[in-house]
């Protein structure tokens, strides 16, 4: 079975709380009506963990997480989103009209489904720190492979101290990254709110992987904007890292609230 997360909408992204799709009750079944876009695997999932909102109490209180297979009567998937990179994943816009589902299929309680999507961020977050550790160490040894090779005003690419030191420095970043992620981990796995520290994964993440990728793409001269390259992949592929999933600045503002610095 493919699933697929439906929380973002055409007016909600940044602000989730925000989302307009509701279910209402009628009699042992929920009946679905809104929409939502952006959604990874839209077009060949099974089913989805669909936010919704459920009640008319304060935006934080008054969502659920409803399991919908998409196969339902009523739904239809739109058009598949043509983007920049990330080719290989589909992007799926969902319909939901008059999309009836046994109230079997609420996860959890009902109106903790906001919360329960907070919760999942952090393991998302730290999901995209992991992500990006292989393709960062794979981008560095690539990139002084090519660079070692290649001969330019009679001598390696790699041999200009600029070039070496700039991808010792960011080889240092990615370390740090690293050592970031592993903590946040283990104490995730110790059953603690890493809340701040997934956040500042997610934010370093994708900033490094845009930082590490333009870099490298650079060293590789013409050839870093071919498609023959792995690297000219790297930089389309990661760009939506500070995006999706919540963007830098969502971050940043959540590292602002733990730190007690955002305004009121
Ligand atoms: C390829 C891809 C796959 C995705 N997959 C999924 C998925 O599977 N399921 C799903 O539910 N969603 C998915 N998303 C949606 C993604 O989570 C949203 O795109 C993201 O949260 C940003 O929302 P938005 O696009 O509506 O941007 P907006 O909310 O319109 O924000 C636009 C920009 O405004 C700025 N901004 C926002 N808030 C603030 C702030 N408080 N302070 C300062 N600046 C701010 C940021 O720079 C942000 O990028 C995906 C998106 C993409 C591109």
């Amino acid at each position: 079975m493919v699933a697929c997360l439906g929380v973002s909408e055409p007016v909600a992204g940044s602000d989730v709380a925000n989302i307009k799709t509701r279910a209402k009750k009628k009699g042992d079944d929920y009946v679905i009506n809104g929409s939502k876009t952006w959604i990874t695997n839209g077009h060949q999932a099974d089913w989805t963990c669909l936010l919704v909102n459920t009640g008319d109490g304060p935006a934080h209180k008054n969502k659920s997480l409803i399991c919908v297979p998409l196969d339902s009567e009523g739904v239809t998937r739109g058009r598949r989103i043509d983007k920049l990179g990330m080719y290989c994943s589909d992007t799926a816009e969902l319909f939901f009209e008059d999309v009836r589902v046994p109230q079997s299929n609420l996860i959890g309680q009902e109106g903790a489904g906001f919360f329960y999507q907070m919760l999942q961020f952090q393991e998302e977050r730290l999901f995209v720190g992991a992500g990006v550790l292989l393709p960062l160490d794979m981008m560095i040894a690539d990139t002084i492979e090519y660079t070692k090779n290649r001969k330019v005003f009679g001598k390696s690419v790699l041999d200009n101290q600029v070039v070496h030191f700039r991808l010792a420095e960011l080889q240092t970043e990615v370390e740090l990254l690293r050592s970031l992620l592993y903590r946040a981990t283990a104490l995730y796995v110790q059953g603690q709110d890493v809340t701040r520290l997934a956040s500042m994964v997610k934010l370093k993440a994708g900033r490094l992987v845009r930082e590490v990728s333009d870099a490298c793409l650079q060293y590789y001269g013409g050839m870093g904007f071919t498609s023959d390259m792995p690297i000219s992949r790297y930089y389309r592929d990661t760009r939506v890292l500070s995006i999706a999933g919540g963007a830098d600045e969502v971050m940043l503002g959540i590292i602002s609230k733990c730190m007690g610095s955002l305004p009121k």
